[in-house]
């Protein structure tokens, strides 16, 4: 089994769900409200939102 690529987040700001990639190499912002969700670390992202769930492509 391969990790899952994707992780469903949950923004803190507007509780609004956003896809990202789990190894993301900018700081990923919410479409919505522009929150912070998630920061590069050079590995797997370091996420500031609530998990909720990965997803496959
Ligand atoms: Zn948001």
């Amino acid at each position: 089994m391969t990790p899952a690529p994707f992780y469903v987040v949950k923004c803190p700001d507007c509780s609004g769900e956003q896809t990202i990639f789990s190894r993301p190499v900018t700081p990923v912002n919410c479409s919505v409200c522009g929150a912070t969700l998630a920061t590069p670390t050079g590995g797997k992202a370091a996420l500031r939102g609530e998990l909720l769930r990965t997803a496959s492509a």
